[in-house]
């Protein structure tokens, strides 16, 4: 992707590493700069008690009064490029969803993205890593592990920044179907219905998300050309590859429809490339859409 021109988003907090319940802070400002004093203190404690030290580390870290000399807490290079790319790819979505909001007479409220390690704390219970990323409509912020694009690249073949950047762009997408207050009334027609029912209403929520995802893709591609050529296929693949057929067919071996929660990789694909070719959100209306 070409983002060079791309500013970072300033909505992006960042938790790696502060183990559960640890409270980001802004990107760039992180906090988990450890004095030299504390360490020689972790030494020696695990010293004498046989503890680890970046345990030690870890409770004395919380207690550093600010302002003395700190070896700061860094993430391996690769991942902070990773990060840095994650905050491009929201920026650009808040600039395209502010825009598009903005000509319907409407004010984009701007979603959270918290970049995690294991597991954190959501006003949605515990996020895990190994949920994937996902959108939490309570406290409107965006999670992601950032192995899950190892993931992406090796267990489901699907690489390249345009793959990466879908994935963040169809969770700020249940973002978008939260504020117009789609989610909420696919909630309510899911109470007392069967399983079969809760999961298709389930998949034309997921299936719009694909879709605005692909919104998001053409404006931003139209107002700074951020694709390159063939990304548009590597983002296809990102879509298909997670679709729940296939997700199934490699979890349980078979494929069971009524389970379906996010629609098959071929519907995936289509509704995706529906919003990447339009620009339109009207095209994206999958919950009138006589078949998906
Ligand atoms: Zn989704």
């Amino acid at each position: 992707m070409r983002l060079n021109n791309q500013r970072e988003s300033g909505n992006v907090e960042d938790r790696r590493g502060s183990g559960f319940g640890g409270g980001g802070e802004g990107f760039g400002g992180r906090r988990g700069g450890i004095g030299i004093g504390s360490i020689a203190v972790a030494l020696v404690a695990s010293y004498f008690f046989g503890v680890d030290p970046m345990v030690v580390l870890g409770l004395l870290s919380d207690m550093e009064p600010s302002g003395q000399a700190r070896v700061a807490a860094r993430k391996p290079p690769a991942e902070d490029e990773m990060a840095r790319f994650v905050s491009k790819v929201l920026g650009s979505t808040e600039e395209t969803w502010r825009q598009i909001f903005s000509e319907n007479r409407a004010s984009y409220r701007e979603p959270k993205l918290v970049l995690f390690s294991g597991v954190t704390p959501t006003a949605c219970g515990t996020g895990q890593s190994a949920m994937g990323p996902f959108y939490c409509p309570a406290d409107q912020k965006v999670y992601i592990d950032l192995v899950f694009y190892r993931d992406l690249k090796e267990r489901f073949h699907a690489p390249g920044e345009f793959a990466e950047a879908y994935v963040i762009a169809h969770e700020v997408g249940h973002h978008v179907q939260n504020l117009l207050g789609i989610s909420d009334k696919v909630r309510q027609a899911q109470q007392g219905v069967s399983r079969a029912k809760v999961n298709a209403l389930s998949v034309r929520l997921e299936l719009q998300a694909d879709c605005f995802a692909g919104v998001w893709g053409f404006r931003a591609n139209e107002a700074k050309q951020i694709i390159e050529p063939g990304e548009i296929n590597q983002a296809l693949t990102a879509a298909s590859a997670i679709g729940d057929d296939r997700l199934q067919q490699q979890t349980q071996g078979r494929i069971v429809p009524e389970s379906f929660t996010h629609g098959t990789s071929e519907q995936r694909m289509r509704w995706f490339r529906r919003g990447l070719d339009s620009g339109d959100m009207r095209q994206c209306d999958t919950f009138k859409a006589a078949s998906l």
